[in-house]
């Protein structure tokens, strides 16, 4: 059976690369190529820059309202297609239908309305200076560059171009080569809502043609969602043209839960930050300190519950609640640290090994790990690892809690479970990470800005300020009086 393969979206429509070269996609859960994709050759990223100027002209001389009602359009689109999408997210990442059909779409949506709905709101500022006066405009960047990771691609795309769009810019975006078509979909919905020609672009490929966005002049920002690594890569290739630069990169965050906490709550929260799309999300809690008066309670309802609770198999079945990791090769990375944890010395609770559930028996699944006894210096409490494995530690102080839980170069997320009002905030306005939980995990809100703090990241997704971030400020000043020359 032939496979479909898919072209870069480029000024409007598909467009064929003259290079030939192409590149498979599989489905993680059956390890079959599911299509392939042309890569972006030097023909497709000039023809890319040219239909983004283009497209940029027109987009940022309509005003804001006009650009508001199109990408509303969008997002009516998006929700209609919901299931299709989801589909689509499912059979590219390996996760479950009963995630991606509730999330995926629906948390990208939500922030290009969010980002619609606040476009006609930007305004600038006015002031009297003596009789002369200045006044600021917000006008868009221009061109600028989105590059995606693969846990959330359509949401990613969705993540970036919401923004972007709004404030009047063109977008140039690379999916992960692991998941390509989320985004293809998402083009052909904006041209379908009335977005100009060349407004949304996507280009496809791996770190090569990621590098030339980072790199081109004709490109005024990138924001990028991957790894701290691959991030000081693009920061550094994206200073050789100044452009700005939003990072969204990994993190290795804390979860404290006191002994005064509704413990089965704080259960919920180390699974579902520890398990929730197997384990591929950045602001997992991926280190567990439990107070020592209410450890054992905790271990022992978290071991049986992920040990009871938990469905591995084909991701399409909406039963199933664990899905396949995104690859082969990121499934003996999962597994090479869970190695590594028995070797230096923790104590696997659960999990630790592959499965091979019968509904899916090729796919790249492991189970729900949860290692106890594990002190600060493993190596599975100090890397990301990126799957569903989970280190619980032990504490008995709060500020060594604290201070235990900074002692790291990431800062993305944080969470506290207490049911003490004071100890929650205070506690929490000391830990070191952008994105911040009380007696929660998780929940990412159009509304709410995220990012990292340290090495987990460079400015925010959402949010009010993220316009900023997408817009450049223009002082004019008025003369209302005549120029004093001594010239
Ligand atoms: P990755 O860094 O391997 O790849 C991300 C993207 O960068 C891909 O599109 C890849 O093709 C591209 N790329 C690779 N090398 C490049 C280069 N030299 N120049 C430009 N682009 C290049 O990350 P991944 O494995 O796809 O994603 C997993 C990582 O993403 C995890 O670390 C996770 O924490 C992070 N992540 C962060 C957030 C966030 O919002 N903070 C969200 C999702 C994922």
């Amino acid at each position: 059976m032939t496979t479909p393969v898919y072209q870069n979206f480029i000024n409007g429509h598909f467009l064929k690369n003259q290079s030939g070269e192409t590149f498979a996609v599989k489905n993680p859960a059956t390890d079959e190529v599911i299509y392939h994709v042309e890569v972006a050759d030097a023909f497709v990223q000039n023809a890319a820059i040219e239909s983004a100027k283009q497209g940029f002209a027109t987009w940022s001389a309509m005003t804001p309202i006009e650009r508001s009602r199109i990408l509303l359009k969008a997002v009516e689109l998006l929700r209609a297609r919901n299931d299709e999408l989801a589909k689509i997210e499912v059979l590219d990442t390996g996760k479950p239908w009963q995630e991606a059909e509730c999330v995926d779409v629906q948390t990208g949506a939500d922030v290009i309305e969010y980002f619609a709905g606040l476009a006609p709101a930007q305004v600038g500022q006015q002031q009297m200076v003596g009789e002369d006066f200045y006044y600021t405009r917000k006008e868009p960047l221009g061109i600028c560059a989105g590059i995606g990771a693969w846990n959330y691609p359509l949401q990613i795309a969705c993540w970036k171009s919401g923004p972007a769009l709004a404030a009047g810019n063109a977008l140039i975006f690379k999916p992960s080569e692991e998941t390509p078509l989320g985004a293809i979909k998402l083009a052909e919905i904006f041209i379908e809502a009335g977005v100009p020609a060349g407004v949304f672009n996507v280009v496809q490929g791996a770190a090569e043609v990621g590098q030339w966005l980072t790199q081109s002049d004709d490109i005024e920002k990138v924001s990028f969602t991957g790894e701290v690594d691959t991030g000081k890569k693009v920061v550094a290739s994206a200073a050789g043209s100044l452009k700005d630069v939003t990072m969204e990169l990994g993190g290795k965050s804390p979860l404290l839960v006191f002994d005064d906490a509704d413990i089965s709550q704080a259960v919920s929260a180390a699974m579902l930050g520890n398990f929730y799309t197997q384990g591929e999300i950045c602001t997992n809690c991926t280190r567990i300190y439990v107070h020592k008066n209410v450890y054992q309670q905790f271990i022992d309802e978290l071991k049986t519950r992920t040990e009871q609770n938990i469905i591995a198999g084909d991701p399409m079945n909406p039963e199933v609640n664990l899905g396949a990791l995104i690859s082969k090769n990121h499934h003996d990375l999962v597994m090479g640290y869970i190695d590594k944890g028995i070797s230096e010395g923790a104590t696997l609770l659960t999990g630790g090994k592959a499965l091979k559930p019968d509904s899916a028996p090729n796919g790249y699944f492991v189970a729900p790990t949860v290692f106890t006894d594990c002190t600060d210096d493993m190596t599975i409490v100090k890397e990301e690892i990126f799957g569903p494995v989970m280190s619980v530690l032990v504490f008995d102080d709060e500020d060594d809690a604290i201070r235990r839980a900074n002692d790291t170069h990431l800062g993305l997320a944080a969470g506290v479970f207490t049911k003490d009002i004071k100890r929650a905030h205070r506690v929490i306005h000391q830990l070191q990470a952008g994105i911040c939980w009380i007696n929660s995990y998780g929940n990412s809100p159009a509304e709410m800005p995220v990012g990292g703090y340290k090495q987990s990241g460079i400015g925010r997704e959402n949010g009010i300020e993220t316009l900023d971030h997408y817009t450049q400020t223009k002082s004019i000043y008025v003369g209302m009086t005549d120029i004093e020359s001594p010239f």
